[in-house]
């Protein structure tokens, strides 16, 4: 167990690789908090399944576009779990659209989860963490966000977004022993991936080298090292995850 005695929070644990991270954490022995915006019944699942691995684990329904909302979710993390250690801001959501259909409310809203949400809860936690110099960020950005898709204007905007988040504040906190990296996923096989058009699948996985869609546990052992020891001389990186398509 590489995280023994550490504390956790994941925004956007209930489902799909954020809940993947959230078991991958217990099962190396953090504490884990997570947020989620509306999945009750999965948030008092994963909670207990996070438990059988003999760690604490705290749900929050905190919406990440709130700042206020998700400061006091950090503040009752540290007073429920005894501090913070970790963050993976994950929580993130897309409104595929060709540009001339995008609406206003798609654009603000995937940059508001994204993009802000990442901004509002690594800046309620950063104070803590300089003051006690020592944490680690790890973003899930996409790698539509390395390379752009068509149709995620906005989703690819935010993702671009959260690689210049995680580059900047890694320069600026690297002197407090804070390390900040990035994740980027290409195709990951969740219900953000269910929602595509068959004809649309089939046409992607012709474009992966690999030839398969990525599975959760890809991304989460690559979380994985970014929070153990094995990674302490990298920062500010961005670790594509994507079965080889931004090579194509
Ligand atoms: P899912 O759609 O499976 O899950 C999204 C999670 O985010 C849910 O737990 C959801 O909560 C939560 N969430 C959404 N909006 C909010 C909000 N406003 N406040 C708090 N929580 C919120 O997504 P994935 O697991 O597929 O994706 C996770 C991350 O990985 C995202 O950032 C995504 O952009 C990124 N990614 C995914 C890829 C993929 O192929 N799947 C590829 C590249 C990147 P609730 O259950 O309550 O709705």
């Amino acid at each position: 167990m590489i995280l023994k005695n550490k504390v956790a929070i994941v925004s956007g644990g209930t489902r799909g690789i954020g809940r993947g991270i959230c078991l991958m954490l217990a099962q190396e022995g953090a504490d884990v908090a997570f947020t989620y915006l509306k999945s009750v019944d999965e948030a008092a699942s994963l909670k207990k399944e996070i438990e059988k691995s003999g760690v604490k684990a705290l749900a929050l329904q905190v919406d990440v576009r709130d700042f206020d909302k998700t400061k006091e979710a950090v503040e009752n993390v540290k007073t429920t779990l005894g501090g913070l250690d970790i963050i993976v801001n994950n929580a993130g959501i897309t409104r595929d659209k060709a540009l001339m259909m995008m609406s206003k409310e798609d654009w603000q809203d995937v940059i508001d989860t994204n993009l802000t949400g990442t901004f509002n809860l690594s800046r309620n936690a950063i104070v803590a963490f300089l003051k006690q110099k020592s944490g680690n960020i790890v973003n899930i950005t996409s790698v539509s966000g390395v390379i752009g898709l068509a149709r995620q204007t906005n989703y690819a905007s935010s993702k671009a977004g959260i690689i210049g988040f995680t580059k900047s504040l890694a320069r600026e906190v690297s002197p407090y022993g804070i390390r900040v990296n990035a994740v980027a996923p290409g195709f990951i096989e969740t219900d953000m991936v269910s929602d595509l058009k068959p004809e649309y699948k089939g046409q992607l996985i012709k474009n992966i080298p690999l030839e398969r869609f990525g599975k959760v546990e890809d991304v989460t052992g690559v979380v994985k090292f970014l929070l153990s020891e094995a990674s302490s001389f990298i920062t500010g990186q961005v670790m594509i995850i994507d079965g080889g398509l931004s090579i194509r």
